[in-house]
């Protein structure tokens, strides 16, 4: 490849916060609000107009994960922020049905069921709202391309947007971008399934259809929505996430044959007869890139004899859903996902968060669903806010101090403090 050096040069810094967060998906929205809870001065970084990443700029509606799909069920173990976005949809009327078979518990009793479907705009205007509320700066239409160190301890990032290239300095920061974008430029340590080399999950395009006569009963592997429905569309494509050609020729792709696959999916489903696409996703969904090696790495026997540690901060009871060939329920009531997970090796001053924390694939397949993704974001959010405020790397924090905070701010940690 040709080279092409880019001449050094002063740029503006357009921001010194206490907390910074990189990547608006439901893990780095969870993580601001905590953060900003906290009382932390706090910017959140987003490269889409909106937030929700996934959930609202790859249309994927459904949120999983708030107790085991299956018997042992009795514990809800998300609970927190990602359970205030559920009952703030429900008061707008953003709640659909849920295309996973389920047990329905009642939300009067300030219980969750295992999954929500939900009205994509609708999240966008509550995931805003709740933002606000918690006092979050936003800076959106804005990607973090590069980090500022000083002896392996991050201090900022910087972005590029419609203003040109600036810098923005932080006393912690979050990657939640998915793709840990900023662990990996700060060289920390990663795994990736690039290829077919290993089993690994794979990407789709999400579709949105109108289906003016299907019904509330209408059996629909889609994500209904009133008198709409999201259809998991054309992909089962294995490619690198974070290589832009390879993106590019993805999106090519399945943006040709979804029309096609409409047509199948069409000729199956009597309920869709009169249906047309009104919407595809803004962006193909990404299942996995990058994974950190962090200070504790997750197992496939943690996943399935539901460990137990000591510096939980967050629970997921989700089934495993690919790398055994079917969909693995758990035989318990979730595995717990300890702090260091979070803790990329080798950089301070940085916490990860959502579906690229430190794990083999099998525990990610089931921690990936957005309500445990959320709890985890809420667990960054607070201890970015903490090592902020003390000064010193989320590595050195004291974990129960990040415990205690998450419980007094709703969260299921399974233990007393
Ligand atoms: C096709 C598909 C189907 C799925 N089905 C389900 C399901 O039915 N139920 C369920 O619960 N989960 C499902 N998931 C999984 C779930 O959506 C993800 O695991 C979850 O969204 C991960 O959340 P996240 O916040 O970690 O990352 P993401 O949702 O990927 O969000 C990352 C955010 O960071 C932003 N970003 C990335 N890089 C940068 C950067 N450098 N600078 C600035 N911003 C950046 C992105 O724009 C995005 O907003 C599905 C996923 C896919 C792709």
């Amino acid at each position: 490849m040709r080279l092409y050096p880019e001449p050094a040069r002063e740029i503006p810094v357009y921001a010194e916060k206490d907390v910074v967060v990189a990547g608006g998906g439901p893990a780095g929205v969870c993580a601001a609000i905590a953060a900003a809870r906290c009382g932390a001065d706090t910017l959140l970084i987003e490269r889409f107009a909106y937030p929700g990443g996934t959930a609202t700029a790859s249309l994927m509606g459904n949120i999983n994960g708030y107790r085991n799909q299956k018997k042992p069920d009795a514990t809800q173990t998300v609970k927190g922020i990602a359970a205030e976005i559920i009952y703030a949809l429900r008061e707008i009327d953003g709640l659909g049905v849920s295309p996973y078979e389920q047990e329905e518990y009642d939300m009067d009793k300030g219980e969750l069921s295992y999954s929500y479907a939900v009205d994509t705009e609708k999240l966008k205007l509550v995931l805003l709202r709740m933002l606000l509320d918690a006092g979050v700066q936003m800076l959106l239409h804005t990607m973090a391309v590069d980090v500022i160190m000083d002896n392996g301890n991050l201090k900022g990032v910087i972005v590029e947007n419609k203003s040109g290239r600036q810098a923005i300095l932080g006393k912690a920061i979050v990657d939640a971008s998915g793709d840990a974008d900023i662990a990996a430029k700060a060289g920390a340590p990663f795994w990736q399934v690039i290829k077919d080399e290993a089993p690994r999950m794979s990407d789709n395009l999400m579709y949105k259809v109108c289906c003016p006569n299907a019904t509330d009963s209408d059996k629909l592997h889609a994500v209904k929505i009133g008198k709409t429905a999201i259809v998991w569309g054309p992909g089962g494509i294995v490619m690198n996430g974070c290589d832009a050609t390879e993106l590019s020729a993805a999106e090519v792709k399945v943006r040709q044959q979804v029309y096609d696959h409409f047509e199948s999916v069409k000729a199956k489903i009597p309920a869709f007869k009169d249906a047309f696409i009104v919407e595809t996703a803004p962006m193909i969904g990404i299942r996995q890139t990058r994974f950190i090696e962090g200070e504790y790495k997750l197992t496939a026997d943690d996943a399935i004899n539901g460990a137990r540690f000591d510096d939980v901060i967050a629970i997921s009871s989700c089934p495993i859903i690919h790398f055994y060939g079917y969909r693995r329920y758990l035989e318990h009531e979730g595995y717990d996902i300890p702090y260091r997970c979070l803790l990329p090796r080798q950089v301070e001053n940085l916490v990860v968060v959502g579906r690229s924390i430190s794990s083999e694939q099998q525990p990610y397949e089931s921690h990936r669903a957005m309500a445990p993704v959320m709890a985890i974001g809420q667990a960054g959010g607070v201890s970015a806010a903490l090592a902020a405020e003390s000064g010193i790397s989320p590595r050195k924090l004291d974990v129960r101090e990040i415990q205690e905070t998450l419980i007094y701010q709703g969260a299921e940690l399974r233990m007393e403090i």
